[in-house]
């Protein structure tokens, strides 16, 4: 199956407990927004907020301060597919995150799906190169699977004789070979992906995947993440674009 854009669903993320010593209170119902302000109070142990801050204020005061470890406190897990290996490639060079994704020596790729980048998809002839390009490697690594597999007869384990067989065809796959994987992140940590995967510079397929993980992202915290707007340029292109400098 040729696929063209990414699935990105929300899996976890942070709950907050109040303490019962501590007197505080907050406008916020989210429980990560909760914790970034009870965090951001236990600094100058402010429970008292004489100026009736909200937590949307104090929340951008933090952002607007670069006092952005107090964001690191708040998670959140999402589960993605419909990617690229080439797009995965890029997400994993992110540092502060933890990533589990699918191996294609534990995962036949025979079924495998491709990912099409939007300018070949929009151009018929690029279109039919591709579908030929991936089809063909699909071919070469079930070819190989199956002639490794012969090789291998006799091996004493199976499981080891597929994992053999797998990891070595796997070569043949192209860049385009869906991905799947858990990532997950602070809220610190994702304000910086989506300042840089957000932009134009930023390759089309993983701007995509940073609008899409921005519309959840938004949706567990306005005050966090609310500052982020969807602008789209003159030629078609979205991008993420926050005046808090700051990341
Ligand atoms: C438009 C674009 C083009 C790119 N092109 C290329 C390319 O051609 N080749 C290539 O190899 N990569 C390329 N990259 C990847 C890029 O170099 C980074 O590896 C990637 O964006 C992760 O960003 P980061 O290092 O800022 O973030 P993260 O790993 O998410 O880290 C976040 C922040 O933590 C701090 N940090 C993390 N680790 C360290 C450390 N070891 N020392 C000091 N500070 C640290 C830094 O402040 C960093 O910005 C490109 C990225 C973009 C957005």
């Amino acid at each position: 199956m040729i696929l063209r854009e990414p699935t990105v669903q929300l899996v976890a993320f942070t709950q907050f407990q109040t303490v019962p010593s501590i007197a505080w209170q907050t406008d916020s119902d989210r429980p990560a927004e909760q914790l970034v302000e009870f965090a951001g109070r236990m600094c100058y142990q402010s429970w008292n907020n004489p100026s009736g801050r909200t937590n949307q204020e104090y929340i951008t005061n933090l952002l607007r301060q670069g006092h952005l470890s107090v964001l690191e406190h708040a998670q959140a897990s999402f589960a993605i597919s419909g990617i690229s290996r080439s797009c995965s490639h890029e997400l994993v060079r992110h540092r502060h995150f933890s990533f589990s994704q699918m191996s294609q020596r534990y995962v036949a790729e025979e079924e495998a799906n491709f990912v099409e980048p939007e300018r070949i998809a929009n151009n018929p002839q690029a279109h039919a190169i591709f579908v030929a390009a991936v089809e063909k490697s699909r071919e070469a690594y079930e070819e190989l699977v199956k002639l490794l597999g012969e090789e291998l007869e006799g091996w004493p384990d199976r499981r080891e004789r597929r994992l053999i067989a797998r990891q070595s065809a796997r070569a043949v796959l192209p860049n385009a070979t869906e991905t799947r994987l858990v990532m997950t992140g602070n809220f610190r940590a994702w304000r910086h992906f989506l300042r840089l995967r957000g932009s134009r510079a930023a390759e089309g397929e993983i701007r995509r995947l940073a609008l899409a993980i921005h519309r959840e992202l938004v949706r567990l915290s306005p005050a966090c993440f609310g500052d982020f707007q969807r602008v789209e340029q003159p030629d078609g292109v979205i991008e993420l674009v926050t005046s808090l400098t700051a990341d």
